[in-house]
């Protein structure tokens, strides 16, 4: 029973854009919000890796989650700060259709 609102960040897994814990450290196994079982590598994911399709079950299950990036990584995680999405490769819209 946590009062704490649940993170999540997009990770590539298996060839689509996922949301994962965002608390999970790399090289930690867990699983995406649509519960399919992985391992956080602990490199950076390629940039054609981020163009992979958004996992719509994970998209929707994010919706009630909170966004964080790896330098948002705090015990207090803060509203998103505007503008943040134009300095990063990945992109929050899923694909359309
Ligand atoms: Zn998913």
């Amino acid at each position: 029973m946590t009062a704490a609102r649940h993170t999540f960040r997009w990770w590539p897994v298996d060839g689509g854009r996922h949301a994962i814990p965002g608390e999970l450290q790399p090289g930690q196994p867990g699983e995406t919000l649509c519960h399919r079982p992985f391992t956080r590598s602990c490199g950076e994911p390629s940039k054609l890796e981020w163009l992979w399709p958004t996992c719509l079950a994970c998209y929707d299950r994010a919706r009630g989650r909170t966004h964080v990036s790896r330098a948002d990584l705090g015990p207090e995680p803060g509203p998103h700060p505007a503008g943040d999405l134009s300095s990063r490769s990945g992109s929050w819209t899923p694909a359309p259709g």
